[in-house]
C-alpha cells in the first residue's frame, strides 16, 4: 500500500491543549492514518532563516513535517502573492487585485524551497496530495528535482472564468504550474468548465477521448470534488452544545426573540457588509419586525496585516454603527457584532439555536459554514437557510433560499421569507439539503480524490 504525503500551506500538528482540529484537519489526518504518511508544510512561524530541514514529530503512523520561512518570505509569498494577488483574483476582485513582481518572484522561490525540503522525504510510491492556492507551482518544481510520483492538487477557492484569469499578469506561468499535476481537484463544475475553456482559448491545449486534458507538453486530468463535512459529527456537537452553559446564556439572552445568524472570517469575499445593509433594507420594508430578532454575526478577524482586511473591518464597523443607530431601541439593537473567537461546539450550538443561517459571500469556492449549519439544525424544527448563489455550496444546497449577494434588498427580502416560513417547508428543504451532505461527507470526499489520484498514470 502506498503511503500518501499530503501538503498544505500551514499543518494541523496536533499540539497540547489545543482545540478540537475541523473538518479538513481531521479528515486529512484520518487518510494519512489508514496507510501512514507525512503532513508537510510551513510551520506558521517565521525566524531570521528558514529551516535547513523539515523539523519532524511523529504522532502514530503520521510524520508532520515543518519548516520555517523568512521574513522575506512571509512578505513577498504569504502576504504578498498569496493573499494581494491570488485570494483577490480567484475570488474575482480584480479591484484589489495587487501585482509586484518581486511577489511573484517571492511565491516561486518558496515552492522551490520546500520543494527541496520535501524531496528528500518522498519515497518510489508515495503518493503526494497539495492543497490550496500557495502551493500551484509545487508539483513543477518537484518534477524539476526529478521526482515522478503521482501528485494531486486541490483548489479549495473557486477558480474563475478565462476572462478574469487573464487579467493576472503571467498568468500562463500560473495555469502551465497547475498542469505538472497528475489530477487537479476544483470545488464545482462551474470551475472545470472553466479550467478547460482556459485551456481551450489560451494554451491550446484539448481534451482528450479518456477525459484527460493536454496542454504545455504534459497530461493532466481536471475533476470536481466539493468538499464535505463531518456531518454526524455535526450533528452530535450541535446536539451535545445544546446542553452547555454557553448556549443556554445566548438562548436566554435573545429574550425569545428569533436568532439569526452569520459566522465567517473578517474577509471581503464573504459579504458581510452587504448583509448588514440587508438588515437595513428587511427594517425599513417591514418596520413590525423590529423587537422580533437578534442578528448574530460572528467575525473573527483575519490575516490582519494586509491593508485591505484593516480597511474592510472599518467599514464594516462604519455600516454596523449606522444601522444599529438608526434602528436600535433602549432594550433592542437589530445587530450584535463578536470578533472574539468562538469553539466549534459553541457555534454549533448558535447554529441550532437559530432561525436564519445567513451566508452570502459574494464568492466562496465551497463554504463549510453552510453545510455546518445545515448539519447542526434540529430536525423536528429546522432553522433555514439563506445562500449566496455564489458560493459552492449553492450547486449542492438547492433547497436553500438562494440569493444574490449583491443585493442588500434582496437579501433583506429573503431574511423576511425565511423569517416567516412554516414548519412544514421548512422541515422539507432542511430534510432535502440533508440528505446532501450525508451523501458527501469530509471522508467521501477525501476518499474520492484519491482514488481518483490512484488511478491516473504512473509517470515513467
Ligand atoms: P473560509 O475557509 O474562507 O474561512 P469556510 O466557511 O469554508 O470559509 O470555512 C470556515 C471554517 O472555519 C468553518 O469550518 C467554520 O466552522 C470555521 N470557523 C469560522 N468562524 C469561526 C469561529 N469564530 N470560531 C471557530 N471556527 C470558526
Amino acid at each position: 500500500m502506498s503511503r500518501l504525503i499530503t501538503v498544505s500551506n500551514r499543518v494541523g500538528v496536533p499540539t497540547a491543549g489545543a482545540t478540537r482540529a475541523g473538518g479538513l484537519e481531521s479528515a486529512l489526518r484520518e487518510a494519512l492514518e489508514a496507510g501512514g504518511g507525512i503532513w508537510f508544510g510551513w510551520s506558521g512561524e517565521v525566524t531570521p532563516e528558514r529551516s535547513e530541514s523539515p523539523i519532524m514529530l511523529k504522532k502514530g503512523k503520521v510524520t508532520f513535517a515543518t519548516v520555517n520561512l523568512n521574513p522575506t518570505d512571509y512578505q513577498e509569498y504569504y502576504l504578498g502573492y498569496a493573499n494581494r494577488t491570488l485570494w483577490p483574483l480567484l475570488h474575482s476582485h480584480l479591484g484589489l487585485v495587487e501585482f509586484h513582481r518581486s511577489q511573484l518572484r517571492g511565491y516561486i522561490a518558496v515552492n522551490e524551497y520546500l520543494a527541496k525540503m520535501l524531496a528528500p522525504l518522498i519515497e518510489p510510491d508515495d503518493l503526494i496530495w497539495v492543497h490550496d492556492y500557495h502551493l500551484i507551482p509545487l508539483a513543477d518544481e518537484l518534477r524539476k528535482l526529478g521526482i515522478t510520483n503521482r501528485i494531486g492538487f486541490f483548489l479549495h477557492t473557486p477558480l474563475p472564468p478565462t476572462d478574469i484569469l487573464v487579467a493576472l499578469p503571467h498568468h500562463e506561468l500560473i495555469m502551465r504550474a497547475f498542469c505538472a499535476y497528475d489530477l487537479i481537484g476544483l470545488q464545482t463544475e462551474n470551475g472545470v468548465r472553466a479550467f478547460l475553456d482556459y485551456i481551450a482559448r489560451e494554451a491550446n491545449g484539448r481534451l482528450e477521448f479518456d477525459g484527460s486534458l493536454s496542454a504545455y507538453g504534459r497530461l493532466t486530468r481536471v475533476i470536481a470534488f466539493p468538499i464535505g463535512i463531518d456531518t454526524q459529527g455535526f450533528v452530535d456537537m450541535a446536539t451535545r452544545a445544546m446542553r452547555t452553559a454557553e448556549t443556554r446564556k445566548l438562548r436566554n439572552s435573545l429574550d425569545s426573540r428569533r436568532l439569526i445568524v452569520g459566522v465567517d472570517r473578517l474577509d471581503y469575499s464573504k459579504g458581510v457588509r452587504n448583509r448588514f445593509e440587508a438588515i437595513d433594507e428587511l427594517l425599513s420594508e417591514w418596520p413590525e419586525e423590529a423587537g422580533h430578532f437578534t442578528y448574530l454575526q460572528i467575525s473573527p478577524p483575519s490575516r490582519s496585516d494586509v491593508e485591505s482586511y484593516q480597511a474592510l473591518r472599518r467599514e464594516v464597523e462604519g455600516v454596523l454603527g449606522h444601522v444599529n443607530g438608526k434602528y436600535s431601541d433602549v432594550d433592542w439593537a437589530p445587530i450584535r457584532f463578536v470578533v472574539r473567537p468562538v469553539s466549534r461546539t459553541a457555534l454549533a450550538g448558535i447554529f441550532r439555536s437559530s432561525r436564519v443561517g445567513l451566508v452570502t459571500p459574494l464568492r466562496d469556492g465551497m463554504n463549510l459554514v453552510a453545510k455546518e449549519y445545515v448539519a447542526s439544525q434540529d430536525p423536528e424544527d429546522p432553522g433555514v437557510l439563506v445562500l449566496s448563489r455564489f458560493a459552492g455550496a449553492a450547486a449542492e444546497l438547492k433547497t436553500a433560499v438562494l440569493v444574490n449577494p449583491l443585493d442588500p434588498s434582496e437579501i433583506g427580502a429573503a431574511i423576511h421569507q425565511a423569517l416567516k416560513m412554516g414548519l412544514n417547508e421548512r422541515r422539507e428543504r432542511w430534510g432535502l439539503m440533508m440528505e446532501v451532505l450525508r451523501g458527501n461527507t469530509i471522508d467521501d470526499w477525501s476518499a474520492n480524490f484519491l482514488k481518483a489520484l490512484k488511478a491516473t498514470r504512473p509517470l515513467d
